[in-house]
């Protein structure tokens, strides 16, 4: 479980987040919906901990966060702009961090195999990454989170860079690793369909605001604001 509390942010004097209270449940997929510069990589930022929150309190499995070490939180975070090593092949990008943590061997080649081929990698297990397509590039991004195990899964904007098959597929492919693995997951996009498909509940926001949290059909088909209205909901 994650929760925020009463959590503000702002970059020197400009505040960013106001006053956010959000708990994301144990093994929930959350979207965080909403325009550019709403301020949702700054939420994902601040649970992982590579942002500071200026005031309020993160907790985690029911711990206060707030000021814990980012290493230490057990959180896996896809990013926007996802670097992949450019001297590694496929296989040790997806197993790097893993070595480093001292998992044995025979674990990190168990791991490695299922996720190939969960996510239709096998065959390219040994090209380096600029031998790859973009879309190949982005599962392997996802396959080195995957493989950590870890009990926070923060995705930010994972599949911009694909065509519409190559994300319609990678959704379903997002949804089979959640449910293969029960992360508490949480989904950033600016797209209302991906947050459909993807949020057992939605966190749509403007402006470092909650706008409205529900389920996809509330939030689509019962608007509690003009904003939701315009952004998602049923013109009707
Ligand atoms: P996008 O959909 O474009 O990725 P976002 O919702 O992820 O947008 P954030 O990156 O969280 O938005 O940024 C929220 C606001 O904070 C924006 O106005 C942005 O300009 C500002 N901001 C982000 N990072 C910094 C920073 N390091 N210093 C100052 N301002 C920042
Ligand atoms: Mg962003």
């Amino acid at each position: 479980e994650i929760l925020l509390k009463n959590v503000y942010k702002s970059y020197k004097d400009t505040p960013v987040i106001e006053n956010l209270n959000l708990e994301i449940k144990e093994g929930e997929r959350l979207v965080l919906l909403g325009p550019s510069g709403c301020g949702k990589s700054t939420i994902l930022r601040m649970i992982a901990g590579l942002e500071t929150i200026s005031s309020g309190e993160l907790y985690l499995n029911g711990e206060n966060a707030t000021n814990m070490q980012s290493g230490h939180r057990n959180i896996a975070m896809v990013f926007q702009n996802y670097a992949l090593y450019p001297n590694m092949t496929v296989s040790e990008n997806i197993t790097f961090g893993l070595k480093a943590s001292k998992i044995d061997k025979e674990e990190v080649n168990r791991r490695l195999e299922k996720v190939l081929n969960m996510l239709d990698l096998k065959k390219y297990k040994d090209r380096l990454p600029k031998e790859l397509s973009g879309g190949q590039r982005q599962r392997v991004a996802l396959a080195r989170s995957v493989v950590k195990r870890s009990n926070y899964f923060l995705l930010d904007e994972p599949l911009s860079n694909l065509d519409v098959t190559l994300r319609h597929n990678a959704r379903k492919q997002l949804i089979k690793i959640h449910e293969m693995y029960k992360h508490t997951f949480v989904y950033v996009t600016h797209d209302q369909v991906e947050a459909m498909t993807i949020g057992h509940r939605i966190a749509l926001l403007n402006e470092g605001r909650i706008q409205m949290i529900d389920t996809p059909e509330k939030v689509y088909n019962y608007p509690s604001n003009v904003f939701t209205a315009s952004f998602i909901g049923n013109p009707k």
